[in-house]
């Protein structure tokens, strides 16, 4: 049997990681076993979908390399197939129209409530002999097995059984005539051939009422997979009050593609004790067997650290072709500076995110931003006489190259019986206006001399100014 997975995302909002994991999972699966993974945009309800929506979950996939072999399909082109499915359930008496007015079933959902009883269509109209006058609009119901019981074996939580007193004839297509979820989800797993549904627990219950659709079709049960939602640290369901949520609110911050998919991949699977795969690892690893049936929790700093490993593993050109956007979106002047892959090599060892590379980047460029608290510690009189000797070298010195820098540095610190540190420290705040940069020799190289010697007068005058105060 060939593999054929799916996503079958709402357009109704951001993409969120939650379902971009499970989208990760149905495309592992089907990449490891050589099978086909379909995306489907389920956009019934016209209402809460928008176009802008769909554009998200296409730019997030892409972004993400999460290609597909079909689709996107949308569903809202599909009515006519929903339509003949009705008929035919219908025609089969496996469903039926039901005339219950609005009152009739608020009052009945009431007297339920009262009677602590599980709100439920109480089946008035299963076997209506005429059609009542009234001119109420009937919606079609699934005629649900009244005894018995459905199993569904899943792959994440075993045998689960529900008897289907539990479950009433649900609606699968409404007074206007237009499909409800349950229908169409299963006529389309049916006709683009799901063989298996790996989808967030929130679906756990639906499973038996589609199963009951998907059996009165006469179809394959596809196999199931219901993997654990993900929390925050709260332990509530992962929502925007813990931070970003959203897909492409990761790819703006500066997290990389592998380092986000192999973070969600690992939240609630887990293959032994491994934490970093690269992509392939990741779809030969990726089994039913490693999924956990607890909710996982979301943890930020985790993905930090994964996203700084991958940071200081990529190939320097990947990581300056994925750094550069952001320095254009920056407000740093490119061309008044060193070229951007000697900054990004100069920084990726000390950021955390693309963001962060291109923040920490700022002093090589353009106009110098002074940390006053820094300035305050590190710029003191004492220290003018070392800057002063350490410019006139910095003039003199023929080649402008980090050993030669770094040996002017450490010379200074010999000559005025100081510690390394001592010598340093300032003159980082003094070039760089910070206290914190990549080492001083680097940062002194990429500045380049014109620069350097700018801002060691900058400095000079701010310890001038501060000694007559
Ligand atoms: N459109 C549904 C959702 O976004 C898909 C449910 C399913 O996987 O069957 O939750």
């Amino acid at each position: 049997m060939s593999v054929v997975t799916r996503f079958p995302p709402s357009p109704t909002g951001d993409l969120h990681i939650g379902s971009i994991r499970t989208a990760l999972f149905n495309w592992l699966y089907a990449r490891r076993l050589g099978g086909k993974f379909i995306l489907r945009i389920e956009d019934t309800d016209r209402g809460r979908s928008s176009q802008q929506s769909v554009d998200i979950i296409l730019a997030g996939m892409e972004w993400l390399g999460l290609d597909y072999d079909e689709g996107p399909y949308y569903q809202t082109q599909r009515f006519d197939r929903y339509g003949e499915v009705v008929e035919q359930l219908l025609a089969q008496d496996k469903a039926y129209r039901c005339y219950c007015s609005k009152e009739r079933l608020e009052k009945l959902r009431a007297d339920q409530m009262v009677r602590k009883l599980k709100p439920r269509y109480d089946g008035h109209c299963r076997s209506l002999d005429n059609v009542p006058t009234g001119g109420v609009a009937p919606v079609v119901r699934f005629r649900t097995p009244l005894d018995g019981a459905v199993v569904v074996a899943d792959k994440v939580h075993g045998h689960i059984t529900t008897s289907n007193t539990q479950l009433d004839d649900l609606v699968i297509a409404r007074s206007d005539g237009s499909p409800t979820y349950h229908l169409t989800v299963v006529v389309d797993d049916i006709d683009m051939g799901v063989t298996h549904i790996i989808r967030g627990d929130d679906h756990i219950n639906n499973t038996p009422r589609q199963v009951h659709i998907l059996e009165a079709l006469g179809a394959a049960r596809p196999i199931y997979a219901h993997v654990p939602m993900i929390n925050g640290s709260d332990g509530k369901k992962l929502s925007k009050r813990h931070g970003a949520v959203s897909v492409l609110e990761y790819r703006e911050q500066g997290f990389l593609v592998g380092a986000l998919t192999n973070y969600l991949a690992r939240l609630g699977w887990a293959h032994g004790d491994q934490e970093i795969f690269t992509r392939d690892e990741l779809k030969n690893a990726f089994d039913f067997e490693g999924l956990n049936k607890s909710a996982a929790t979301f943890d930020l700093d985790k993905l930090l650290w994964l996203n700084q490993h991958y940071l200081q593993n990529v190939p320097s050109a990947d990581l300056v072709a994925m750094a550069k956007p952001f320095f254009e979106a920056s407000k740093v002047r490119l061309d008044d500076g060193p070229d951007v892959a000697a900054a990004v090599e100069a920084q990726r060892t000390r950021a955390k995110t693309l963001t962060e590379i291109v923040e920490q980047s700022h002093m090589f460029y353009g106009d110098i931003i002074r940390d006053k608290n820094a300035a305050k510690k590190h710029l003191r009189p004492a220290v003018e006489p070392v800057l002063q000797k350490i410019r006139e070298k910095f003039v003199a010195v023929d080649t402008w190259s980090g050993a030669a820098l770094k040996d002017i540095v450490e010379q200074t610190a010999i000559e005025f019986n100081m510690k390394l540190g001592k010598v340093a420290q300032p003159l980082r705040v003094a070039v760089t206006g910070s206290s914190a940069s990549p080492s001083i020799d680097i940062t002194l190289e990429l500045l380049g001399r014109e620069r350097c010697l700018e801002r060691l007068d900058g400095a000079l005058v701010y310890i001038a100014e501060r000694a007559a105060t």
